[in-house]
C-alpha cells in the first residue's frame, strides 16, 4: 500500500509529490510520457504580486473582476497571498524565470501583463513558462527516493468502500491500464490525489493536448463527489485551424500588434461586434469569431499581419511564424486561417481549501479541480498559480492525517471474466469524434435552449451506447478516455441547461442577460441527487 497515490503528473501533482515528506510512500501517474499535459504548453506565465507597486487587494479585485460574480472571494484571497511563496519555491527548484536584467541572475523578476490583470504581475520564463516549470519539477521529482513514477499508466477508476458495499465513502486507491502491457493493476494507497487537468478536449477545436479529457472529473463523480460550475469553458478567439495543427495556439499579441481579422472575402468585420475591434477582449472576439463561422458556414476565417514589414513580424512572431511555416502558411505573405479553440476548464470537482472532494482520503487539485478561485472566467496566469498553491495544500493536509490509522480494507482484482476483446473499435473513434462535434457545434461558444436540448439528446443515446460497450468489451485507454469525456459532456450540458442566463464564459441567446439573483450561485451538480438514468457509479 502507497501512503499517496497521485494521479497526474503537471504541475499540480508533481508540487504536491515534491511537498509531501521525505518519509512517505508515493506513487504518481502519467497516462502518457510525464512532462505530457497542459502545464509544458503553458506559455505566457503564472501571477503573483511581486511588484512594489502591486497589492493583493489589486489582485483579489481583478481576479473577481473576470470571475463575473462567481468567484469565492475567500479562496480568491487564500490563493492570491500565497502567489509569492509560490515562485520564491519555484525559484528554489531552479525555474529559470525571466529577469529585468538578462545577465543578472539576481536582478528582480521581469513581470508581463496580461489581460484583465491591473498591474504587471506575471512572471515567465520567456514565452515557454510551462516548459520551464514542467521540467524543472520533474528533474526534482526523478531524483526522490520515495516517489515512484508510473508513466503510460491510466487509471480506469477510483475503488471506494461505498463501491465495496461498505456505508461510509472512503478512497481506497484506483484500479491502472498499463498502455503497454494492457494489464490492469489494483493500486491501493491511504490518499488519493486527482490532479488530472482539464476536458477542453470534449470540444473539436482545443488549445489543450489529446490527454485533457477529463478523466479525473468523471472519476470523481463515480466515486460520489460534486462537479462544480461544468458550463464555463474558455475558449482561446485564435488557434491555427489545420487538419495537423493540434494545440497550436496564435498568440493574442498578434493582434495587439496590429493583425486585422478578417472573412473569407477579405473583409474585416470585428469594428460590428465592439468598438475595441481586434482589441476587444477575449470572450467578444471568440464569439464574433464563432458568430461569423456559424452565420456563413465556413470552417474557419483569418487572421492577417502580413501587411506589416517582414523583419517586424519575424522579430515579433518568431514562434508563430515557424509553427505556421511547418504547416505550409506563409504569415509575412497570408493570412492565418484560424478558429477559436477550447482552453481551459474553469468548473471540476468540487473541493475545500485544502483539496479535499466529498470523498475521505479523495483529494483533487489543479485545473481538473473547482475550488472557487475562477467564478464564471478564469483570469489569464491564475490556474498556474492554483495549481502550486493547492499542490502544496492540499501536502499540508494529508501530512498532517499520515498519523491517523489506515483504512484496511481487501481490494479486489480488476475483473475480465465477462468481457471479450472489441471487434468494433470504430464505435470508439466514431462515438470521440460525434461528441466533440456537436459539443462544437450545439454547446461552444454561443448557446441557445435549442441546440442544448439537441445535445443532451444525443449524449444520452451516446452514454447508453458506452456504457453497453464498457460492459462487453476489454478496456483500452481510448475507451477509458472515451467513457469519461462523454461523461464530462453530459455535465457541461446539464449545468449550461440549469444557468438560465448569461454570465462570464457562459452565453445563451435565449437569456442574454446576467440575472442578478445567480450572482453566487454556482451550478452544483451532485451524483447522489442528480437523475440520470444511465450514469451509475460503478
Ligand atoms: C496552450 C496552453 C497555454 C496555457 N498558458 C497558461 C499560462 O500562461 N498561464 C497559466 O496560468 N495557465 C496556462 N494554461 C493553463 C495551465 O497550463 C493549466 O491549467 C495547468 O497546467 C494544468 O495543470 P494540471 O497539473 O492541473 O494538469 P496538466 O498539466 O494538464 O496534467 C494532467 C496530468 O494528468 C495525467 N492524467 C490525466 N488523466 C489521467 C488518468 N486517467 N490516469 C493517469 N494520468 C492521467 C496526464 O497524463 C498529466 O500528467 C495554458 C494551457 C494551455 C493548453
Amino acid at each position: 500500500m502507497y501512503d499517496v497515490l497521485i494521479i497526474g503528473s503537471g504541475a499540480a501533482g508533481l508540487t504536491l509529490a515534491l511537498s509531501l515528506p521525505q518519509n512517505c510512500s508515493i506513487v504518481v501517474l502519467s497516462k502518457a510520457g510525464i512532462c505530457e499535459g497542459s502545464t509544458v504548453y503553458a506559455q505566457g506565465g503564472i501571477s503573483a504580486v511581486l511588484d512594489e507597486h502591486d497589492s493583493i487587494d489589486a489582485h483579489v479585485a481583478d481576479t473577481l473582476n473576470a470571475g463575473a460574480g462567481l468567484c469565492v472571494e475567500e479562496v480568491v484571497r487564500y490563493t492570491v497571498a500565497r502567489g509569492a511563496t509560490a515562485i520564491d519555491w519555484l525559484l528554489e527548484g531552479g525555474v529559470p524565470f525571466t529577469r529585468e536584467d538578462k545577465n543578472n541572475a539576481n536582478s528582480p523578476l521581469h513581470l508581463t501583463r496580461e489581460g484583465g490583470h491591473s498591474h504587471r504581475r506575471v512572471a515567465h520564463a520567456a514565452d515557454a513558462s510551462g516548459h520551464a516549470i514542467e521540467t524543472s519539477l520533474v528533474r526534482q521529482v526523478r531524483a526522490r527516493d520515495n516517489i515512484t513514477v508510473l508513466e503510460h499508466h491510466i487509471a480506469i477508476d477510483l475503488i471506494t468502500s461505498r463501491k465495496l458495499g461498505r456505508d461510509s465513502n472512503h478512497c481506497l486507491g484506483a484500479y491502472v491500464l498499463n498502455c503497454h502491457d494492457h494489464s490492469v493493476s489494483t493500486l491501493q494507497a491511504r490518499f488519493t490525489v486527482l490532479a488530472t487537468g482539464g476536458a477542453s478536449k470534449v470540444y473539436l477545436y482545443t488549445s489543450n493536448p489529446d490527454g485533457a479529457s477529463g478523466d479525473g472529473i468523471a472519476m470523481a463523480w463515480r466515486a460520489g463527489c460534486r462537479v462544480t460550475n461544468m458550463e464555463f469553458m474558455q475558449f482561446h478567439p485564435t488557434c491555427l485551424y489545420h487538419p495537423h495543427a493540434k494545440s497550436s495556439l496564435i498568440t493574442e499579441a498578434v493582434r495587439g500588434e496590429g493583425g486585422h481579422l478578417l472573412l473569407p472575402d477579405g473583409q474585416r468585420f470585428m469594428q460590428h461586434f465592439d468598438p475595441r475591434a481586434e482589441l476587444a477582449p477575449r470572450d467578444i472576439v471568440a464569439r464574433a469569431i464563432d458568430h461569423e463561422i456559424k452565420r456563413l458556414g465556413v470552417d474557419c476565417l483569418y487572421l492577417d499581419i502580413s501587411y506589416k514589414p517582414r523583419d517586424f513580424i519575424l522579430e515579433h512572431f518568431p514562434t508563430v511564424y515557424a509553427t505556421c511555416q511547418e504547416f505550409g502558411y506563409d504569415i509575412t505573405q497570408e493570412p492565418i486561417p484560424v478558429v477559436p479553440a477550447a482552453h481551459y476548464t474553469c468548473g471540476g470537482v468540487m473541493t475545500n481549501l485544502q483539496g479535499q472532494t466529498d470523498v475521505d482520503g479523495l483529494y483533487c487539485i489543479g485545473e481538473a479541480s473547482y475550488t472557487g478561485l475562477h467564478g464564471a472566467n478564469r483570469m489569464a496566469s491564475n490556474s498556474l498559480l492554483e495549481c502550486i498553491v493547492f499542490g502544496q495544500a492540499a501536502s499540508e493536509s494529508i501530512t498532517q492525517r499520515l498519523a491517523e490509522p489506515a483504512v484496511e480494507i481487501p481490494l479486489p482484482d480488476w475483473d475480465e471474466s465477462r468481457v471479450t476483446d472489441s471487434d468494433e473499435q470504430v464505435v470508439i473513434s466514431h462515438n470521440w469524434d460525434e461528441i466533440r462535434r456537436f459539443m462544437w457545434d450545439y454547446v461552444g461558444i454561443v448557446r441557445t435552449s435549442k441546440r442544448l436540448a439537441r445535445a443532451q439528446h444525443r449524449i444520452d443515446l451516446l452514454l447508453h451506447e458506452i456504457d453497453e460497450y464498457y460492459a462487453h468489451f476489454r478496456v483500452t485507454s481510448d475507451l477509458v478516455e472515451l467513457r469519461n469525456l462523454a461523461l464530462v459532456a453530459w455535465m457541461i450540458i446539464r449545468s449550461a441547461q440549469e444557468r438560465k442566463e448569461s454570465r462570464g464564459l457562459h452565453y445563451t441567446l435565449d437569456y442574454p442577460e446576467a440575472d442578478p439573483t445567480l450572482a453566487d450561485m454556482p451550478t452544483i451538480l451532485d451524483p447522489m441527487t442528480t437523475y440520470h438514468p444511465r450514469i451509475v457509479m460503478t
